[in-house]
């Protein structure tokens, strides 16, 4: 591990457990305990094949040979679309269920906002057979009627939530208030990098495998462990930390992160939070995020289910205010124009999120003896609706 936070879950003056009094002893009992459980041979062990054998891992790192040609560099995609449930979504759940189950812990709950971690954690509880809580708001229980379906077969039971506005910040509440309710059996695995410490810490931790495998794959179809540039989509940030990990202290790296800009900047429907987020609490933790003058959250829109949320996780803020970072905005266009260009040019569809981190690769600048590396995050088919209602003649790049 490269990339510390301090004792109290702080990345700078980003991080830290802003929770009610009621959960300081749930977020204790983790914090105390998840370094030691993750570090034993054991766990490494169990995590290390479920990860083989039932994710299929390594993901591949595949040279997009007409796609480089089209940008006069050299394009590599870390294919985390090819995982078992796709996208790398799963890296982070199975981890989380082995630390539940080795916390003797019985019963997990989960918050989703499109449903695509509702169903990570529905599929690694009917592996380990534990009992599955989804909190997902009404709205998204009726936009998201696939993704439902899935986690009901696979046992979990989804409670819709009405509160609020009806959506992912609405389940997040829930999902707390069940927690506090229920502090000795249950488990809460969240599923990006956001929420009270150690969650940030640990879930870049779980997803840090995407880079731990580009170093040994680069070396051997280059010849250099590191790339010039990663490219990669952010929602909460974790695939973006997964492929960033084991590389944010080699300078030498650039490391861009791409954000939804949805319909324009300044249309209000975005969730470009970094560039129009201010810092506040959200989700237990202090980070950027998108707030009215007093406060109020102020709801995200994306094209991509995944990139709709209105924080970032506390790295991110921190790599973006000391500078490691650079952010980008796709609108929801351009995501879909680039998701269309890597179908005809490579024939793999991509995640609507992913697309976006492709879709940077037309506001760069290459050299032609560059590496650069997209982190493919997840792979199309809960997309194709959205794709084929867009006027695909004009887009379909010759
Ligand atoms: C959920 C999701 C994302 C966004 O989440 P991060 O935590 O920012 O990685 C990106 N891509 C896909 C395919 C997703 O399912």
């Amino acid at each position: 591990m490269n990339y510390e936070i301090d004792k109290h879950g702080f990345y700078g003056s980003y991080g830290g457990a802003f929770v009610p009094e009621l959960l300081f002893a749930n977020i204790n009992e983790l914090a105390q305990n998840y370094i030691n459980i993750i570090e034993k041979e054991d766990f490494q062990n169990e995590y290390k094949s479920l990860l083989k054998d039932y994710v299929g891992r390594p993901s591949p790192l595949y040279f997009a040979k007409r796609l480089s040609a089209r940008y006069n560099t050299n394009i590599f995609l870390k294919r985390e679309d090819l995982n078992h449930t796709g996208a790398h979504k799963i890296n982070n759940t199975i981890g989380q269920i082995l630390l539940a189950k080795r916390m003797g812990k019985t019963r997990i709950i989960a918050e989703t906002g499109a449903g695509q971690h509702g169903v990570a954690t529905a599929t690694v509880c009917a592996l380990m057979d534990m009992e599955c809580i989804v909190y997902m708001g009404e709205k998204d229980v009726k936009r998201q009627a696939p993704n439902v379906a899935r986690m009901k077969m696979l046992g979990a039971e989804v409670r819709p939530v009405s509160s609020g506005s009806k959506t992912l910040k609405d389940a997040t509440n829930e999902a707390i208030r069940d927690w506090i309710n229920n502090p000795g059996n249950t488990f809460y695995i969240i599923g990006s990098v956001v929420g009270p410490h150690p969650y940030p810490d640990m879930v870049a931790i779980f997803q840090s495998v995407i880079s731990e495998e580009m170093k040994l794959q680069l070396t051997e179809q280059t010849g250099r462990d590191y790339p010039d540039k990663i490219i990669t989509c952010i929602g909460g940030g974790s695939n973006a930390a997964g492929a960033y990990y084991h590389y944010i202290n080699n300078k030498k790296v650039e490391l861009i992160s791409v954000e939804a800009g949805g319909k324009g900047i300044n249309t209000g429907m975005s969730a470009a939070t970094s560039v129009l987020g201010s810092d506040g609490i959200i989700h237990g933790s202090m980070t950027k995020l998108m707030q009215t003058a007093d406060g109020q959250i102020i709801e995200p829109y994306s094209i991509s289910a995944g990139l709709d949320y209105p924080g970032i996780g506390p790295l991110h803020a921190h790599l973006i205010e000391t500078g490691r970072t650079k952010v980008l905005t796709a609108t929801d266009d351009q995501a879909v124009k680039a998701g269309f260009l890597l179908t005809k040019t490579e024939g793999i569809i991509p995640a609507l999120e992913s697309a976006h981190a492709l879709a940077a690769l037309e506001m760069i600048e290459f050299s032609l003896d560059e590496i650069v590396v997209v982190n493919l995050s997840g792979r199309g088919d809960k997309d194709m609706e959205t794709y084929l209602q867009w006027n695909t003649t004009d887009i379909i790049p010759d």
